[in-house]
């Protein structure tokens, strides 16, 4: 079997940001004059795409004068060209709804353009004394031209955990405001002065009031969606009786692999949406794939 977190999005590639090059002032302007250099639209969640078959790729271009005027960020090395994303305008294509039939290094610039494009866009000005910020090194500091000082795009960590309880049951709970039928493992923030394991276990006792020992970590996944870094955890309950928190949780209950397929099959419970690490987590605990009724008849039958 294919490990659950073998082509998990966004985290199968290391990806190479020729970072060395962020120090040169003229790093864009150069990029600019580069009749190698390609260039990838970002913005709104979106970035330029080319469908193909039951695939797709990033649709890059050359830096075209228009270009000018505008911010663009050094994304690395994609292949023989150097990368960048031009910032602030309409990617085109959901990030989110292409981002599994992209190579693993594309995804992965994709992702990165995504979230560089939501922070500069929420980030125009000094936080110590309200000046408009510049881009500098080639799209990852803005600087204060009035204080001298750099910020850098910011990534915010957030922990996501399947708790199961003595008898190998998973906790699965509906957000505040979620529509009836979707259900996830807990996930939250971690605070200042906070473990990633310490975050796990304050989440779990605020969310449901149950207690977890062996926070374990299994995998993680840049998600661009504004910009956090989901972190995933296995952890076990010391208890078993459920308070959901009636703020942040609506409900919250323990499942076994039989009810959870019954669910997913009477349609109580949607499947969740394959290109997130939540849904990895649960089909780690599961045994296999959720995504089609086929395949849960199989790991019934087992
Ligand atoms: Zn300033």
């Amino acid at each position: 079997m294919v490990h659950p977190f073998d082509e998990l999005v966004f985290s199968g590639a290391v990806l190479d940001r020729q970072a060395h090059l962020r120090a040169d002032p003229d790093a864009l302007e150069t990029l600019r004059r580069d009749p190698a250099a390609r260039v990838l639209e970002a913005g709104g969640m979106a970035v330029a795409v080319e469908r193909s078959g039951d695939g797709a790729r990033l649709a890059t271009r050359p830096v075209e004068p228009g270009d000018a005027g505008r911010d663009l960020a050094l994304l690395g090395r994609l292949g023989p060209h150097l990368l960048l994303a031009a910032l602030g305008g309409d990617g085109g294509t959901p990030l989110r709804q292409v981002a599994d039939l992209l190579s693993p290094q594309e995804a992965g610039h994709a992702a990165t353009a995504v979230a560089l494009d939501n922070w500069h866009r929420t980030h125009p000005r000094c936080p110590r004394c309200g000046a408009q910020t510049e881009l500098a090194q080639a799209g990852w500091v803005r600087h204060c031209p009035q204080d001298g000082s750099d910020h850098h795009p910011r990534t915010d960590p957030a922990v996501i955990m399947a708790v199961v309880d003595a008898d190998d049951r998973l906790l699965l709970a509906q957000g505040a405001g979620w529509p009836q039928g979707r259900m996830s493992v807990l996930a939250g923030f971690v605070e200042p002065g906070e473990t990633l394991a310490g975050a796990v276990a304050r989440e779990v006792r605020e969310e449901v009031g149950v207690d977890v020992v062996d926070v374990t970590y299994q995998a993680d996944q840049p998600w661009p969606f504004p910009g956090s870094l989901m972190v995933g955890f296995t952890a076990r309950a010391t208890s078993a009786e459920l308070t959901p928190d009636g703020s942040e949780i609506a409900d919250a209950r323990w499942f076994t692999r039989a009810e959870l397929a019954d669910a997913f099959e009477r349609g109580e419970l949607r499947r969740p949406a394959p290109v997130s690490i939540s849904a990895r987590l649960i089909e780690q605990w599961f045994g296999g794939p959720l995504t089609r009724p086929s395949d849960i008849g199989a790991v019934r039958a087992l």
